[in-house]
């Protein structure tokens, strides 16, 4: 029942297997969900780091000879930084170079052509209204990314009503505040049962890191210096990853 892991994403760990009780789950579209339940920090952000690899390595491989895709990627100026950096760490793991000369290198003949005419219109004594290399499009694997994500958080909300996968999020990291967020207003609008889940969950997680803060707090005191440092040590670390999701390999712009 397992789906496909490509060789680049096993590499990266974001798939590392956990051993774990083996226990029926209820849907393979949820498995990539599932999976990120039992493994650190916020399930969604991981499976959003799964997607957009995921989108990134089609787009290399194949994805980029589709005359839309490429449209896209032209009017956007290529990709944004987070996923002009993804795209060439992929490359880089295959030594695969010339998929980006392919694509940036079209883009820098049609900005060049550009360029030139602009040049062209100065020197006739024109200016154009347009700021110089300003684009019509946003990043296409932004778009893409966030319309996965979407769907994602909306898979969440689902698989949270199935009571068997109830105690995977429970002993899961939990999500991020904002994950959280669009996790809950989607329950609001459907499901309030699992409103009412998310949010004693939630509540209950940020309770025990504010507890960790303090505690942390208290030890500083020199007449407490010589107590164990405990848990309350890492709570300045939980705090930031509560608040804003985890930090993968993937992503570390
Ligand atoms: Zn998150
Ligand atoms: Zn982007």
């Amino acid at each position: 029942m397992r789906l496909a892991v490509t060789a680049a994403q096993a590499a990266d760990g974001l798939y590392r297997a956990r051993p774990i009780g083996a226990r029926r789950l209820p849907d393979i579209f949820g498995y990539d969900i599932l999976e990120a339940l039992r493994r650190s920090g916020c399930s969604l952000c991981r499976v959003e780091a799964i997607d957009d690899r995921r989108w990134m390595d089609s787009f290399w491989r194949e994805g980029k000879q589709d005359p839309g895709t490429r449209r896209r990627f032209y009017a956007a100026g290529g990709f944004c930084r987070h996923h002009a950096w993804l795209l060439h760490r992929l490359v880089a793991a295959e030594a695969a170079g010339a998929a980006i000369a392919d694509v940036y290198g079209s883009l820098a003949e049609r900005d060049i052509a550009w360029l030139d005419e602009l040049r062209a219109s100065l020197d006739r004594g024109k200016r154009r209204r347009r700021a110089p290399l300003r684009r019509g499009g946003r990043c296409p694997a932004c778009v893409a990314s966030a319309g996965d994500a979407e769907r994602k958080v909306h898979f969440f909300v689902e698989l949270l009503a199935e009571a068997e996968v109830r105690p995977h999020y429970q002993s899961s990291d939990g999500l991020c505040v904002a994950h959280f967020a669009r996790a809950l207003a989607h329950a609001l609008d459907t499901d309030e049962e699992v409103a009412r889940l998310l949010l004693d969950d939630w509540r209950e997680r940020l309770a025990h890191v504010r507890d960790q803060l303090v505690e942390f707090d208290r030890k500083r005191d020199h007449r407490y210096a010589d107590e164990p440092k405990g848990d309350a040590q890492g709570s300045w670390t939980e705090v930031i990853r509560r608040y804003v999701g985890e930090r993968f390999p993937d992503d570390c712009d």
